[in-house]
């Protein structure tokens, strides 16, 4: 499995690029900049057949039109996210306006695993960040994209419309902690951590 990480859009999100061996890609939360996405695919002449939302927020979404322009790939979001994803995500609240892309084909609520390929990606669902919010593990390579519910030293604000910190901390406990220590994280924002370090070290997430 081939993970390529491009912080794009205003906020530098973390857009990955996850290709099976044969170059079958899935692009998950991209966030601007459209043209580094493509030219990535172009580069490495991978095909992507998925683009894959772990929630709705305009700093993970912004260039999903442009690439389904490009691409027709079909856009994968949970529905409760998408009140949030035909507003644009809340950009206008800063002032950053974008163009919306297509309703989502398919609904992370009604399906358990996305396959991309060789690859699979369970839907975890993991509110408190948004309302609809999911992370992707792939189970086969210990990885878990996690979007905005757990970092590296942190969790996810809940302070936006639909947070709950509440719900935030049981989604991290049941659905993120549970999985193996060796479990790679890939945030929405900032470095790469694992499940062990931030179960051992996560200040948020310290029990007494
Ligand atoms: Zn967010
Ligand atoms: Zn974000």
């Amino acid at each position: 499995m081939n993970i390529l990480t491009l912080p794009l859009g205003p906020l530098g999100t973390n857009c990955y690029i996850v290709a099976d061996p044969a170059g079958t890609a899935a692009v998950i939360d991209p966030g601007g900049d459209a043209d580094q996405v493509l030219r990535t695919l172009a580069d490495r002449q991978w095909r992507a057949t998925h683009i894959l939302l772990t929630h709705a927020h305009f700093d993970h979404i912004g260039a999903v039109a442009e690439l389904h322009t490009a691409l027709s790939l079909p856009v994968a979001l949970h529905p409760l996210d998408l009140p949030l994803y035909r507003s644009g995500g809340g950009g206008r609240n800063y002032g950053l306006t974008f163009e919306i892309g297509p309703d989502p084909a398919i609904a992370l609520d009604a399906i358990a695993t996305v396959a991309v390929g060789d690859l699979s990606f369970e839907v975890l669902f993991v509110p408190g960040h948004t309302v609809g919010h999911v992370a992707f593990c792939e189970h086969g390579h210990n990885a878990v994209f996690s979007g905005d519910v757990l970092f590296e030293d942190g969790i996810g604000r809940t302070d936006l419309p639909g947070g709950s910190y509440a719900t935030l901390m049981e989604s991290i406990r049941q659905q993120l902690l549970t999985l193996p220590d060796d479990t790679a994280v890939y945030p929405g924002h900032g470095p790469a951590t694992t499940i062990g370090r931030e179960r051992r070290q996560n200040p948020f997430l310290a029990t007494d």
